[in-house]
């Protein structure tokens, strides 16, 4: 009967599914159990061999017969039917009752050899490796079939009662003793080996795979092991965002399309995910049960942590000493009630917790670190360039170029604000990886409106959301879409605002706080620049006029009347140069003195300005004499330009040092036209010399034109 049994029950054990046989018997390898089944067959070869050998009492019909039974019913029991009906419940009965009548008959032939101890022998190693009800059962069918057997060989009463007695006393006794033990070993294997697998799972946690130093790589990999390791359904890492009011998914494994919400990268705020909170707020595990009401549960948590079949959510908040980094989630689909969230489980999740702050930490400083050297970098070479550029949109464009090193911008834009007509001139504009041209635009009520306002950074993380509390209208630069994040600080001097310099991205919360003061930083740059640009665009100037007059002075007019005549010959368009001196000045400044001679100069300049187009130039030549370079114009053009400046000239109104009225001289001018009369800057310049003598010969007061050669 044991045999049957043993049988029975080595056979399921061999024939479970590897993790099935793991669950119910922890810590027993599976070469225990071929160890097993080689004894078996070692045993029942021998009793064969000893059956033939030694048994008079049968005949060799007889002893054949049972041998091939009892070989034919291991071969049968062990190769077809229990690997494909081993683990049905309702074929254990009928294959037990069959074996046992086989066993039962064996055994009364062999009567009256006492097999006790060899049963015995046989129920002791299904103690040791089969359900103790099984064992029961083993114990009560073999009494059962001992009684029957003795009984049907006529044993007197009571020697059967003692004997049979007997045997049941002590295979019972044995099989009890054997069980408790066993179950101590057991007990001691599995704590053994959950210890050896919680220090594994740790150290393998201690040593991300693929780097220490990026989150990114860290926390999925992280995630992954413990949803393995631990093992759980699903396992997610989500850390706090640097505001501390939303939780970011980093990590998750496996990696599952939920539902709707909270995949890997997503951002879900702290507000609507009351759990994670108050595990964060408490730093402790929270654990939710499906078979427990729980109060409030928000869609998005339902989806994130307490979907479809799920049954028990554990929710462990990690950090490093007062800081709190995140929240590890273990989703459990199986039973709670055989894998519930308990004392030991909770110990190993807080020294995991604890495991993963210190690595996720490390990598989070390393990245600051990072960070703030390449910040530190780009501020270098910026204030290195700005040292050596003058050119102001070389340098915003070389700022661009630092700047999306460290800073994940998709727009970026320099503007200077002119506040007479509340505009800002883009001076750069990159949307995109796009250049716009620059382009004077309405402050009007956009973003930029804020920074002017406030006259301090201003910084947005999710546009779409935070619009609506905004006092302002979406104004759109570059592209047509919409920004999500946006960062703009002021270009300040003193209490002046000169413009702005910002940075925008489509994905939200793009930028942070270290971004914030890394633009701080580059705008006071981008003000030294502006101002060194301002001073030198100043020096420039200054070297190029005159004084006097702030027209331009002999040496720049002469250089760019020859510009304009390179560029008419390369355009195929006229050139025209005035020449004008006032007439009698000499005797104008005797009599009326130097002082009312020089604002008559200064007249003269504006009364020229206010007659040509900012494309044409105006210097002084020399004393009272002064010339004027139209660009594409004629003979004829230069000589309605000339005409309107002498009748402006004639109606001019001057006061004397001593308040009187004074009358304003007369000019005469002579024109000479490239490629009329004249085919080079020199030449043009003698022509209109020699043209504004005849008109001074000629009586002076009038326009003369060159002679056409
Ligand atoms: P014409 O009609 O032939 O040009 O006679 P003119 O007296 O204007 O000619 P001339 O070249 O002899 O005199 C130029 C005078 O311009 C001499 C000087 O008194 C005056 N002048 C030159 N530079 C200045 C200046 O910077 N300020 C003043 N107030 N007068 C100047
Ligand atoms: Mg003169
Ligand atoms: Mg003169």
């Amino acid at each position: 009967m044991g045999l049957v049994c043993s049988f029975v029950v080595l056979g399921i054990g061999l024939r479970m599914p590897e993790r099935q046989r793991a669950e119910a018997m922890p810590g027993v390898p599976s070469v225990f159990f071929r160890l097993i089944e080689i004894v078996s067959w070692v045993v029942i070869g021998g009793a064969t061999i000893i059956l033939w050998w030694t048994f008079p009492l049968i005949a060799p019909w007889q002893k054949l017969t049972i041998a091939f039974l009892l070989l034919g019913s291991v071969i049968w029991t062990f190769h077809w039917f229990l690997p494909r009906y081993g683990l049905r419940r309702r074929m254990f009965l009928p294959i037990l009752i069959a074996q046992a009548t086989i066993v039962g008959y064996a055994y009364y032939i062999f009567y009256p050899y006492d097999l006790s101890n060899f049963f015995i022998a046989v129920i002791s190693v299904a103690a040791v490796l089969a359900e103790w009800q099984v064992v029961l059962f083993g114990v009560v069918l073999t009494t059962l079939i001992n009684i029957a057997v003795r009984f049907l060989h006529a044993q007197p009463f009571t020697d059967l009662i003692v004997s049979v007695g007997f045997d049941f006393f002590t295979m019972l006794v044995t099989v009890i003793l054997l069980i408790a033990l066993t179950r101590i070993i057991r007990r001691q294997f599995a704590n053994t080996a959950r210890h050896n697998h919680d220090l594994a799972l740790l150290l393998d946690l201690s040593a991300p795979t693929g780097g220490f130093f990026d989150p990114h790589i860290i926390v999925p990999d992280s995630a992954k092991k413990i949803a393995l390791g631990f093992p759980v359904t699903l396992c997610r890492i989500c850390l706090l965002s640097d505001d501390g009011k939303s939780l970011i998914n980093y990590g998750m494994h496996p990696l599952r399309a939920l539902p709707l919400h909270f995949q890997v990268g997503e951002r879900v705020s702290l507000d609507l995910m009351s759990f994670h909170r108050r595990a964060i707020e408490t730093r402790a595990p929270v654990i939710l049960r499906m078979d427990q009401p729980i109060q409030n549960l928000t869609d998005i948590e339902r989806q994130a942590i307490l979907f479809e079949n799920i049954q028990s959510t554990c929710l462990v908040p990690f950090g490093v000493e007062d800081t709190m980094i995140g929240v590890i989630d273990l989703v459990e689909a199986r039973s709670w009630k055989n894998q519930p969230f308990d004392g030991p489980q909770i110990e190993l999740l807080k020294t995991i917790a604890h495991q993963i702050a210190i690595v996720v930490q490390n990598a989070q400083l390393h990245q600051v670190m990072r960070k703030q050297a390449e910040r530190f970098l780009v501020l270098n070479e910026v204030a290195h360039a700005i040292g050596s550029t003058i050119e102001m949109d070389k340098l915003l464009e070389l700022i661009y170029q630092e700047l999306r090193q460290v800073i994940s911008t998709d727009t970026y834009y320099v503007a200077l604000y002119d506040p007479n007509d509340e505009t800002l001139d883009l001076r750069i504009l990159i949307d995109e990886g796009e250049r716009f041209p620059a382009a004077k635009v309405p402050v009007q009520a956009g973003l930029a409106s804020l920074v002017i306002s406030n006259r301090r950074p201003m910084m947005f993380s999710h546009l779409s959301e935070e619009r609506r509390s905004l006092p302002i209208q979406p104004v759109t630069v570059g592209q047509t879409r919409s920004s999500e994040s946006w960062l703009g600080v002021p270009l300040m001097t003193g209490d002046n605002l000169l413009g702005m310099l910002v940075v925008a991205s489509y994905t939200p919360f793009a930028f942070n706080e270290d971004d914030r003061r890394m633009m701080a930083n580059l705008a006071e740059q981008v003000v030294l620049a502006l101002d060194n640009a301002h001073h030198h665009g100043e020096v420039e100037r200054q070297s190029r006029c005159d004084s006097l007059t702030g027209a331009f002075n002999h040496g720049y007019l002469i250089q760019r009347l020859r510009e304009e005549v390179e560029c008419s010959q390369a355009n195929k368009h006229p050139v025209s140069l005035i020449m004008l001196d006032i007439d009698f000045f000499k005797q104008y400044n005797d009599t009326f003195g130097h002082v009312v001679g020089d604002a008559v100069l200064r007249a003269t300049v504006q009364a020229i300005r206010s007659h040509i187009k900012h494309t044409d130039a105006v210097g002084r030549w020399g004393g009272e004499e002064f010339s004027i370079v139209l660009h594409n114009a004629t003979a004829e053009q230069a000589c309605h330009v000339a005409e309107r400046i002498r009748q402006t000239m004639a109606a001019l109104t001057l006061t004397g040092t001593l308040g009187q009225s004074v009358p304003a001289p007369t000019v005469s001018q002579g024109i000479a036209t490239y490629p009329d009369h004249a085919i080079s800057a020199d030449a043009l310049v003698t022509e209109a010399d020699r043209t504004l003598y005849r008109a001074k010969a000629n009586g002076r007061d009038q326009v003369a034109i060159a002679r056409s050669k």
